[in-house]
């Protein structure tokens, strides 16, 4: 048993952090002109252990972000079934299945082939976001721009996927205002999405996934409704 003193998962220290994030949230959609229940917080548990995220849970947190398949499975089964829980990393073509009956949204679709082994392998219908590597680095998962519309047109035709809309990881820098321009891209994208959709479809398409840590207050200025932050509310990760 680890002693959550020493591995930093202090429910006070917990708590205080929250509150922090939280505080950021609704400062960030003050500036904005926006009702703080546009933006929804994922707390990004990944390496982190079920002890901490069962704190935050008592502290009201319901929506959680994984990045692994395997921990993922290992820590739904161990915490409450009112948990909401993400998928936000790489995910290999030979894991989808195991993803269906898990979680609530995959914010990680970046190819046609995962999208068809999505439709081939899940047992149960799944909202996805399609991730775009705005800023096109080579170390990152995520379609370019240019093919999204394609990416999207393959996601629509399949009956067990919907679309809910947009991520991106903006490139890491020490300033937050470097993440401002990808954010502008990714939002401009998911308008030109919409309009591509049409009427009736453009209103399924409303997320966009943006916003970490350390940039998480630019991106809910530029349209963010979904914040991913992991270190800002843990600590730092041990291993990644
Ligand atoms: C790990 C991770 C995060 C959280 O990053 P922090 O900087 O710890 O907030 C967010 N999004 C994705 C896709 C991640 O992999």
């Amino acid at each position: 048993m680890q002693n959550p003193i020493m591995t930093g998962y202090d429910p006070q220290r917990l708590h205080e952090a929250l509150l922090r994030v939280r505080r950021t949230i609704s400062e960030a959609c003050e500036r904005a002109g926006r009702a703080p229940g546009e933006v929804r917080l994922v707390a990004v548990s990944k390496t982190h252990p079920v002890e901490a995220i069962a704190i935050l849970y008592e502290l009201g947190v319901r929506d959680f972000g994984e990045s692994y398949v395997q921990e993922l499975v290992d820590k739904v089964g161990r915490l409450p079934n009112d948990i909401r829980w993400h998928f936000i990393g790489g995910l290999q073509s030979n894991k989808a299945r195991f993803l269906g009956n898990e979680i609530s949204l995959l914010h990680s679709v970046d190819r046609t082939s995962l999208i068809e082994a999505l439709q081939r392998r899940s047992e149960q219908p799944m909202d996805i976001l399609l991730q775009v590597n705005v800023a096109a680095e080579a170390t990152k998962g995520g379609t370019s721009p240019d093919q999204l519309v394609a990416l999207y047109d393959c996601a629509r035709s399949q009956s067990k996927l919907t679309v809910r809309g947009l991520m991106t990881m903006a490139p890491y820098c020490d300033d937050p205002e470097s993440s401002r321009g990808h954010f502008r891209v990714l939002r401009a994208l998911l308008d030109e999405l919409r309009t591509h959709a049409g009427e009736g479809v453009a209103s399924a398409l409303s997320e966009l996934s943006m916003g970490m840590s350390d940039d998480f207050a630019v991106a809910i200025e530029e349209g963010a409704t979904l914040v991913r932050v992991g270190t800002a509310l843990f600590g730092d990760r041990q291993s990644d």
